[in-house]
């Protein structure tokens, strides 16, 4: 079955089809990137709808699906309307703000727009990767894997967060990678204890811990990792907290399965930080889904309340101990889910690093 087909198995009886406006989920359903377009699937056929400076691209790309030229959308909707008889349609809510729906509901006049429906059909698919999907993941996570690679030969003392940062950003977007998968973190010092600092001015000194978040993109999926190495020394509490994160994100991986909830997931890794004394130290999640978006389903966090993992979901685990002012640790690897347990997509080594 297409993904498109899947969707409007997925809807409800008396709803006729679906218009995807977000731009993630239209490339997830058509593989293309656009700035403008939009996605309308029926039980009858699916179209791709966008403009003259996409539209020979797109036709080249996206399959299962017709691809039609519009000078205005909504004429060519109100025209596919009628062409199959739909009435009522499913649309987005995290994909549409208020003004484009009411905008879209007075030009398709006749027709009934329907919310909180779509949006969870769509996340239930994204949650499960098709091999192909995997793939592009796969190969994300490997240009990551250079990246880092790459950066520990050029990390040294007096060098800046932000340096560090974008010549990260150049290997891996050098080596194939359509774009970063988000504005990397480099932090060190003190600044490494901020979970999402920015890259500063800071220059690295001989006994900072430095924190890089990073990944990149692959035709529109993402990777994403972290790592902390120490430059020239590292004190016993130090080494002390690298060795606890490190021993809270093997416990998380080597609970993962089908089936797990994403509370027991997170608490896996919890656990092991809090019975070490560092208890309020880590404030975020476990984990979380990544895919045509860099932070998607499933969650694994103490709020994730009864989701479950699925066979085919690629998380990233990433405890974390953070103490203000002085340092923090965070080790991140992104894996598949299986039946019985789970694959590491990320080759880094992750033993402390002193450089
Ligand atoms: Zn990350
Ligand atoms: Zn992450």
């Amino acid at each position: 079955m297409s993904k498109a087909e899947m969707i409007v198995s997925a809807l409800p009886q008396g709803v006729d089809g679906a218009i995807i406006t977000s731009s993630h989920n239209r490339r997830y359903l058509t593989g293309f990137p656009s700035s403008a377009g939009t996605v309308l699937v029926t039980s009858q056929a699916s179209y791709f709808l966008t403009d003259f400076r996409y539209i020979e691209a797109a036709r080249r790309v996206v399959r299962d699906m017709e691809c039609i030229e519009y000078k205005r959308q909504t004429e060519v909707l109100r025209e596919l309307m009628q062409r199959h008889g739909l009435h009522t349609l499913a649309v987005e809510d995290e994909g549409l703000t208020r003004y484009e729906f009411m905008q879209l509901q007075s030009a398709l006049d006749g027709v009934c727009l329907q919310g909180n429906i779509l949006d969870n059909i769509l996340k239930s698919l994204r949650l499960v990767k098709t091999r192909d999907e995997l793939d592009k993941i796969r190969q994300a996570q490997e240009l990551t894997d250079y990246g880092f690679e790459y950066i520990l030969t050029r990390i040294k003392e007096g060098r800046t967060e932000r340096d560090i940062a974008l010549e990260l950003e150049f290997a891996i977007r050098r080596q194939g990678a359509e774009a970063a998968a988000f504005e990397f973190i480099v932090v060190s010092g003190e600044n490494s204890a901020l979970p999402h600092g920015v890259p500063s001015d800071r220059e690295l000194r001989r006994g900072d811990f430095v924190t890089m978040d990073f990944g990149a993109v692959v035709d529109g999926w993402h990777s994403d990792m972290t790592r902390t190495v120490a430059i020239g020394s590292c004190s016993d509490e130090q080494s002390t907290v690298y060795d606890t994160v490190l021993a809270a994100q093997r416990a998380a991986l080597s609970s993962l399965r089908s089936g797990l909830g994403c509370v027991e997931g997170d608490a896996a890794a919890r656990n092991v930080i809090e019975s070490a004394g560092y208890r309020d130290c880590f404030g975020h999640g476990t984990g979380h889904g990544v895919g045509v978006e860099i932070h998607e389903g499933p969650r694994m966090s103490p709020l994730a309340g009864d989701e479950r993992l699925r066979e085919g979901s690629v998380v990233t685990v990433e405890p974390g101990i953070y103490l203000p002012g002085r340092f923090g640790v965070r080790i991140e690897d992104m894996v598949y889910i299986t039946a019985d347990g789970c694959v590491n997509l990320t080759k880094s080594p992750k033993e402390l690093i002193v450089i």
